[in-house]
């Protein structure tokens, strides 16, 4: 939504949280918890890690302060808005005996009206992405929970103006401008913030502060940090031909000497943005009279995830591992026409073994040439 660009000063922005509560939104945003920065309620602007500064290497996070007066100087942690819009643990249903018969109740619970504050362009990418797996356009397969939080959510997205080492973000197209899903953009310069509505919902956001227009010399400098950033980000993945590229070398070496290193933990799946393998659990009590189903969290890399008919189909952790980056960005294309990574670089950063997607990426295209001559 084209349009009128405004200034928020910083010490305005307690007021956008208030206005946000008073209409209802259960406000989240970027708070430091147990080391990390991570989504989580945000009630007042001295929660926001002002000057807080990541450092994210493959199998390391550091946070450092940098005593500048920036708001923003951090890249997203360990947590995406995934948790919020597909909890990890969501209660579907119980049934109790009744007689000779079972009563059903339905527990599913109704989601919040979460506005999400300071969210970045790569986790906004993720949320179209899962848009795509979890909404049915013919409306006939939507997942309930996701698609009724989604409707009630508002973004209100910060372009990110510095990124960390594992970030890719600018060579899959998802970041760091944002270019998906936000209702407002906040562009940050040193006392005040450049806001773009880009939706109804964020102009009906932004218009009762009644603030005033922003000048376009201070959008133009305000994007010229995030220009810069674009441009400076040294790690990048080759989408060239990628999806044929990795279908070609399902039979790769390349799979197993990864998987010297890979402990299947499984938590590069837990950070991954999109990543959306779930399964069901049934809980019944102690007396055997009541039982809930509820619909839990998985992984490609747990074993048990692939048992079909009596048999674990991916034994291996050479064949999970191979699963999961030839599904991120081969055959998502084919199931839902974009890739399943936005460069994020999480699960780079949070794999105990240090294990980079990139660099796999890379050393499969490297041995492409020699493999093909092979065939
Ligand atoms: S595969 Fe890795 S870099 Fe890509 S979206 Fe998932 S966590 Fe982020
Ligand atoms: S690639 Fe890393 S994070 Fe993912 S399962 Fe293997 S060891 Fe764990």
């Amino acid at each position: 939504m084209a349009g009128t660009v405004y200034v928020l000063p910083k010490e305005r922005f307690q007021e956008l949280l208030d206005r946000l509560k008073a209409d209802g939104y259960q406000v989240v945003g970027p708070v430091l918890r147990d080391g990390a920065i991570v989504y989580d309620d945000l009630h007042s602007v001295d929660q926001i890690p002002r000057g807080w500064v990541d450092q994210q290497e493959p199998g390391r996070y550091q946070l450092v302060h940098d005593r500048s007066q920036r708001w923003f100087t951090f890249t997203p942690g360990p947590l995406s808005l995934k948790r919020f819009l597909f909890p990890p643990s969501l209660s579907l249903f119980r049934v109790r005996r009744n007689g000779d018969g079972v009563q059903l109740q339905v527990t599913m619970p109704e989601p919040p009206r979460y506005a999400f504050v300071g969210v970045r362009a790569c986790d906004l990418a993720a949320v179209a992405v899962q848009d795509r797996v979890y909404i049915d356009r013919q409306g006939l397969f939507s997942d309930g929970y996701y698609a009724a939080a989604r409707r009630k959510a508002l973004f209100i997205a910060v372009e990110c103006q510095s990124y960390a080492a594992t970030c890719f973000c600018s060579s899959m197209g998802t970041g760091p401008e944002v270019n998906h899903t936000a209702d407002v953009v906040l562009l940050e310069l040193e006392d005040r913030f450049v806001a773009q509505p880009r939706s109804e919902r964020g102009a009906a956001v932004l218009t009762p502060l009644a603030l005033e227009q922003a000048t376009d010399e201070e959008l133009q400098r305000a994007k010229h940090y995030v220009r810069q950033a674009a441009a400076d980000m040294e790690r990048q993945v080759d989408l060239t031909d990628i999806r044929d590229l990795l279908l070609r070398n399902l039979e790769n070496p390349r799979w197993d000497q990864v998987a010297t290193r890979c402990i299947a933990c499984a938590n590069c799946t837990m950070v991954c943005p999109t990543c959306f393998c779930f399964s069901f659990q049934e809980v019944t009590d102690l007396t055997g009279n009541e039982a809930e189903r509820r619909r839990v969290v998985d992984s490609c890399f747990n074993p048990e995830f692939s048992y079909a008919f009596g048999v674990e189909v991916r034994q291996s952790v050479a064949s999970r591992y191979r699963q999961w980056l030839t599904h991120k960005f081969a055959t998502w294309y084919d199931q839902f026409g974009v890739s399943g990574c936005v460069g994020c670089g999480r699960c780079i950063t949070w794999c105990p073994a240090g294990i980079d997607v990139t660099e796999e990426l890379s050393a499969i295209r490297a041995s492409d040439g020699s493999r093909k001559e092979q065939l």
